[in-house]
């Protein structure tokens, strides 16, 4: 069932947590604008020196979009990252010198004084602003249209544990106590199925069971992985729009 709600974006048709996959989408997207037209931004320049480039996963999420869309090639992950390459030799060169662990807190020291703790990953931080405002609006939609709404989320796969955690703490959960329990009872309904299919896996795995495996415990040491850690996807799943192409002035001219 597709929401109706004008600011729920989540497709609880797809399997698995609709908020990871809307995250994944946003970030895919705000990879490619930021290579698009704002490698040169100084503001994100220096945002994102501050915090070393792009966590680990962000970091090859960034690749592969840049990859995937020939508008921005790899180019932009080339501009972004040579400047976070100085201040990270440096750090290398700090831990390798030999001498007496004073000098070599000295030179860190210098070295972090001008290099405060760094800022958690850009990309980090927006997945987390997404998920929150799909949530927000999730809970909205959930106490304004409760019939539609419930049931279309309960005919979804629901929250990973990381999202439902993240709802259980938006302002509307604890101004509405029914909300909350309405919540927590249908992630205990869906924890104690994953529980029960889990078991049932296990147990039919012995050479001396001859039921055959159902669907749902082929399916649950996978749900227990992202269930419990959110999603991971191996494909990518924006699409550029067409007439971003056409659109935009800095564009024309360019080559295809
Ligand atoms: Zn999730
Ligand atoms: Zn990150």
């Amino acid at each position: 069932m597709r929401s109706s709600h004008p600011y729920v974006s989540l497709d609880f048709e797809k399997k698995g947590c609709s908020v990871c996959r809307i995250a994944r989408i946003r970030a895919e997207n705000w990879v490619w604008h930021i290579l698009y037209e704002c490698t040169g931004d100084p503001e994100v320049r220096d945002r994102f020196d501050r915090s070393l480039g792009l966590c680990g996963p962000h970091a090859h999420l960034m690749l592969r979009v840049a990859k995937r869309h020939p508008s921005v090639g790899i180019g932009g992950v080339a501009r972004m990252y040579e400047s976070v390459l100085a201040p990270v030799q440096f750090e290398v060169e700090a831990h390798g010198r030999t001498g007496s662990s004073t000098e070599l807190w000295k030179g860190m020291g210098a070295w972090f004084r001008h290099h405060p703790t760094p800022p958690s990953c850009m990309l980090c931080t927006e997945s987390i602003d997404t998920a929150r405002g799909q949530l927000y609006f999730l809970l909205q939609a959930l106490r304004e249209e409760p019939d539609a709404w419930k049931l279309a989320f309960e005919h979804s796969d629901g929250l990973c544990v990381p999202h439902i955690k993240l709802a259980l703490n938006d302002t509307q959960v604890y101004a509405d106590p029914s909300l909350r329990a309405y919540l927590v009872s249908d992630q205990r309904r869906r924890m104690n199925r994953l529980a029960e299919n889990l078991a049932g896996f296990l147990h039919k795995q012995s050479y001396n069971a001859y039921e055959p495996i159902a669907p749902g415990e082929a399916a649950a040491t996978e749900e227990a992985i992202w269930r419990l850690n959110g999603m991971e996807f191996p494909e990518l799943l924006w699409r550029e729009e067409p007439y971003l192409h056409v659109a935009h002035p800095s564009q024309q001219g360019r080559p295809q």
